[in-house]
């Protein structure tokens, strides 16, 4: 069984930044089973319903500004997979979700990112799979469990988002120390997470302090949901640091 996993993106120079949450990935990689395929759910694709990608090679989409040359340089051609972009759609729909196949889009940096860390030589098939925004996380819970036939074929299904994401309070040159109100929304998030309080994380915004000042939007804590659905009830929590003052790069592995 390949176990969904769901880790935190951070900020595209994580590539380069000497920090844990980048150490965790280039280990994360090399611990893992390798996998068949991998699908990731990256926050920075949006669409009104799901959608996947299946194109031959991915291209590198370098969706950011004002970051340095080298970042723009980086190429993650990683193949991709049109049978099982298919089979993902055919999952999808099996649960009453309309879904669609995207022929051109390739891969944007919330899946590159992670990848370039976890897989440097960029072969093994990958796939994107869209968030909904506006759909919430039950749906997105809902996504998950359609695609929880995948972890028994050897595919890695990999949310990619942010733990906490207020990216007005971001700090570049740190401090590295939390304030209360990422501590305490993150804290409660893993204590749920340990105990599979599903119900409690579908409703995380109303129970969890400081819900919105973490994800003013949402997107980027969606990709946990899908996770979560396509894989075991209790999450094990495989790393936890914090970079830019408040961005959380906590990760999770769903085992069923
Ligand atoms: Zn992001």
């Amino acid at each position: 069984m390949t176990a969904p996993i769901f880790v935190s993106h951070g900020s595209p120079t994580l590539l380069f930044d000497d920090v844990p949450a980048r150490d965790f990935l280039v280990a994360l990689g090399k611990s893992l089973p390798r996998p068949k395929a991998i699908l990731v759910v990256s926050a920075h694709w949006e669409t009104g319903i799901p959608a996947v990608n299946a194109v031959v090679v991915n291209e590198t989409i370098h969706d950011f500004g004002g970051f340095p040359q080298i970042l723009f340089d980086q190429r993650y051609p990683a193949p991709g997979d049109a049978g099982l972009a298919r089979r993902v759609a055919t999952l999808i729909e099996a649960a009453g979700i309309p879904a669609s196949i995207d022929n051109e889009r390739g891969l944007d940096h919330g899946a590159w990112v992670p990848l370039k860390l976890m897989y440097p030589d960029a072969d093994i098939p990958v796939l994107q799979l869209s968030v909904q925004p506006r759909l919430g996380p039950a749906h997105h819970y809902r996504l998950g469990e359609a695609l929880r036939p995948l972890a028994d074929e050897g595919v890695l299904t990999l949310g990619s988002g942010s733990f906490t994401h207020d990216l007005r309070s971001v700090d570049w040159r740190g401090p590295n120390t939390a304030p209360d109100w990422v501590t305490q929304f993150a804290d409660w998030v893993n204590a749920a997470l340990a105990e599979g309080r599903i119900e409690d994380l579908l409703n995380y915004r109303k129970l969890a302090p400081h819900a919105a000042r973490n994800h003013p939007t949402e997107e980027h804590f969606l990709p946990l949901f899908v996770a979560l659905g396509a894989g075991g009830l209790r999450a094990a929590s495989l790393h936890q640091s914090l970079t830019f003052s408040v961005l959380r790069m906590d990760a999770f592995e769903f085992a069923a």
